[in-house]
């Protein structure tokens, strides 16, 4: 026991060895809190509080759960396989599979990824005869998931004008479909479980007995069916239940726009009560000068909890500010940097990468290829959603269940099989007036499209019958090869990858039944019910007998249901597996949680970062602020920003001003790399720093030479900051002309990008 208290601090030791009472832990970045709520878990263990069954622990991706898994393996000598840590997806998930009767769903429910969905709602408009310019399929997309995570089925909705009322009808359709297709989607899993809890006592009661500890992690962002979640099976309100130990930061609430509530925490503080309210103030990450930075840009926040951060790490290097003339130039120096970096001995894995927007990265993972430099990105297309994969995915949720109309689309014509638009419209007409689903319509199909289609059912059957007995890695062999797709991409010009990745689906099915804890011979399509070491029946104080989801997953789920899960889930995560040797390229939001030595934040600029959408919104520049709050805590040791005059994104050439956090830094903690005029000089191209550079010398020679050059005889300069009077502040980003023609280009930022005739015009210099 010495050993797992002896490296926390007195208000991290007091957290752990709580009560079994609901508390909140609210501490800044890099406090430590992960590591509170870990090490609680062994404590809870080790002391005989709990045995393993009774903790549920909340993560906010997979990869956490890992890593929470790991870390409790190495604290104690149990087995933590089963134990329930992990997303409110995964988690959702598990129960679901138990208790799926209850729930009304098929035994082998399938998940819908966000893409899925999307094709889902495309096709139901179409069914509908909806037209898709007044209803795009994304914003119904958002009305039915913004509801499911407020907890409102269509039933439950006021609509309050008729495009309203419509959008409320196509949720309702929307959710007949996926019940008759037995698939869920990610907002369903949480909303079904919800109701599932609520309607049905004996299981809720059940559930709140048996975890007398339920740990949450990043609470600062749960949205209110999540907190309705925790406060139902924590019991809330009944005098039973287990302890509710939430860990937050609200200075890192970042997901206000899916409909995380940060005020989930003082209603947590007032409903449950809470008298045990600790704060972290001690950083152990990263050291004074990029901390100074973090606490003085998020002190312009109005609304907060308050806290502070305080290091004995000593101050550490200032942050290094550069200003590029473009995005390609940005690319550049980071490259450079990263160069120097990893010279000095720095690990790849530890020289993150941030952005604001996910069209930032091309333009750098670019530059990173050419200087053959190896990356990773987090979030960009994972494996699961590669087009290949999600074909043979298909398949493989065919015969899991047939009745999934997204896989059935997805593979009935691929590879071509003349199945053609027309005989799927039919079959489509068949399936709505029967209300049943594409495959149990085929069998009405009569005629040329009867019989393709028909050829296409014998396929799946066949291989179905084939694989009864085999094993998931094999059964995965067997259709990628019946299905026509191996052969299919042999044929493709650039289809090499493609079947790489396919055959890496092999490997994944292998590694999924061992990590999960499934015979390596266990036959694929094999029920849970088969299995001799199925959940314990549990009989409650009724009488009514509940099957307990306490085991691996092994004992919920056939093998083959549980890894199509995990592709949907993983599919879904926006953090990947990290660890390669790779330098680390991802969103701000998906960095959140995460640490390393060297950490660049890319593109400062107005209208990127903060993003331009946050000044329409209520309180989105104070959302914009926390997320740069939680970009600057990523930083161990050393800090690198950086922002561009111009850069390319969506097509067009955008001139940027830098962006306003960096007046809310302290100026002692920054430490500016490139003159601020000097480098303006860039932004002409008359001159670009290519042009220069072909009369040779070092980068530094070719800056200083730039420098020195003046623009158009006018007395303005590229690149220096103005004032007008109307406009307000501005920046010159180009002067065209001489004399009295002489024009400039200035962007004044919200005012727009003007051309102003510089004889004529009032500025001044700033
Ligand atoms: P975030 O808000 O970013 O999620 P956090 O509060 O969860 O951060 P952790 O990730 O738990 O913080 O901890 C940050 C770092 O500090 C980790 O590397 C952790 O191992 C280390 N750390 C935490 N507490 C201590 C301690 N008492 N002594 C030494 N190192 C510590
Ligand atoms: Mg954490």
């Amino acid at each position: 026991m010495q050993n797992l208290l002896q490296n926390l601090n007195p208000e991290q030791l007091a957290a752990v060895t709580l009560p079994p009472q609901n508390a909140l832990i609210l501490a800044g970045a890099g406090s430590g809190k992960t590591r509170v709520l870990t090490t609680r878990i062994a404590w809870l263990i080790q002391t005989g509080q709990v045995s393993p069954a009774g903790i549920l622990a909340v993560t906010f991706t997979n990869k956490a759960a890992k890593e929470m898994l790991t870390r409790l393996s190495a604290m104690l000598p149990i087995n933590t396989r089963g134990m329930w840590i992990g997303t409110f997806h995964g988690l959702c998930n598990r129960l679901l599979r138990t208790h799926y009767r209850d729930a009304a769903l098929p035994q082998s429910f399938q998940i819908l990824d966000s893409q899925d969905q999307l094709s889902m709602i495309k096709r139901l408009l179409k069914a509908q005869n909806v037209d898709d310019e007044k209803y795009p399929p994304k914003t119904v997309m958002y009305f039915i998931n913004n509801h499911k995570d407020q907890g409102l089925r269509a039933g439950q909705i006021d609509a309050y004008d008729a495009i309203e009322r419509k959008l409320v009808e196509l949720y309702a359709l929307y959710d007949d479909q996926c019940q008759r297709e037995g698939v869920v989607d990610f907002a369903e899993l949480l909303l079904r479980t919800y109701e599932l809890l609520t309607r049905n006592q004996p299981l809720r009661e059940h559930y709140q007995q048996r975890f007398r500890h339920i740990l949450v992690d990043e609470f600062q962002d749960t949205n209110n069916l999540q907190y309705n979640w925790l406060k139902l099976l924590a019991g809330h309100g009944t005098g039973g239940g287990g302890a509710l130990f939430a860990v937050g930061d609200d200075d890192q609430s970042i997901y206000a726009f899916r409909g995380a509530n940060v005020g989930n925490m003082s209603a947590f503080e007032a409903e449950f009560n809470v008298q045990n309210l600790i704060k972290l103030e001690q950083n152990y990450r990263s050291h004074g000068h990029i901390l100074d930075a973090a606490n003085m840009l998020i002190a312009n926040n109005s609304k907060r909890l308050g806290k502070n951060l305080r290091t004995d790490a000593g101050h550490g290097e200032q942050v290094r500010v550069y200003e590029a003339s473009s995005d390609l130039q940005e690319a550049q120096w980071i490259i450079e940097e990263a160069k120097n970096l990893i010279a000095e001995g720095a690990s790849r894995s530890e020289i993150a990468v941030l952005y604001r927007s996910n069209a930032q990265s091309r333009v750098i993972e670019h530059a990173l290829f050419s200087a053959g430099i190896p990356y990773h990105v987090y979030g960009g297309l994972r494996y699961f959603q590669r087009a290949e994969v999600k074909h043979a995915i298909a398949y493989l949720q065919l015969m899991d269940n047939p009745h999934n109309d997204s896989a059935f689309l997805r593979v009935v014509n691929f590879p071509a099989r003349g199945i053609g638009a027309r005989t799927l419209e039919q079959l489509q007409n068949a399936a709505e007036s029967y209300g049943i689903s594409l495959y149990a319509a085929v069998p009405y199909m009569v005629g040329k499209a009867g019989t393709s289609l028909g050829g296409f059912v014998k396929l799946v059957e066949g291989v179905r019958f084939e694989t009864q007995q085999m094993a998931l890695p094999e059964l995965v062999r067997i259709t990628l090869e019946s299905s026509g797709l191996l052969a299919h991409y042999a044929t493709e010009k650039e289809g090499a990858d493609r079947i790489e990745n396919l055959e890496q689906m092999v490997n994944a099915a292998t590694q999924f039944v061992s990590e999960e804890g499934y015979g390596q011979g266990a036959p694929a399509h094999l029920g849970p019910q088969a299995d001799a070491q199925a959940g314990e029946a549990i009989v409650n104080a009724d009488g009514v007998e509940i099957l307990d989801a306490d085991a691996p997953l092994a004992t919920v789920m056939s093998p083959l249901s549980a890894f199509l899960s995990h592709a949907s889930l993983e599919a879904g995560d926006n953090q990947a597996q990290a660890g390669q040797e790779a330098l680390q390229l991802m969103t701000v939001h998906s960095a959140k949680g995460l640490e390393f030595d060297n950490v660049f934040i890319t593109g400062l600029e107005e209208g990127l970062f903060p993003h331009e959408s946050s000044s329409k919104e209520d309180g989105g520049v104070e959302e914009e602020r926390r997320l740069m709050y939680v970009a600057i805590t990523r930083a161990r040791k050393r800090l690198y920003m950086c922002f561009s005059q111009t850069r390319m994104l969506h097509g067009q050439t955008r001139y940027n001003m830098k962006s306003r956090f960096f007046d809310e830094l302290p100026e002692e903690a920054l430490k500016w790399l490139s003159p601020r005029v000097q480098s303006h000089w860039f932004a002409n191209k008359k001159a670009t720093w290519e042009d220069a550079k072909l009369s040779g010398g070092s980068d530094n020679a070719i800056a200083q030479r730039i420098a020195q050059q003046k623009t158009g005889g006018s007395g303005w300069r590229i690149g220096e900051s103005v004032v007008h009077a109307k406009f307000g502040e501005g920046v010159i980003v180009n002067i065209e002309g001489s004399g009295s023609n002489c024009r400039a280009q200035i962007n004044f930022g919200s005012a727009g990008m003007k051309v102003l005739d510089l004889s004529v015009a009032k500025l001044e210099r700033l």
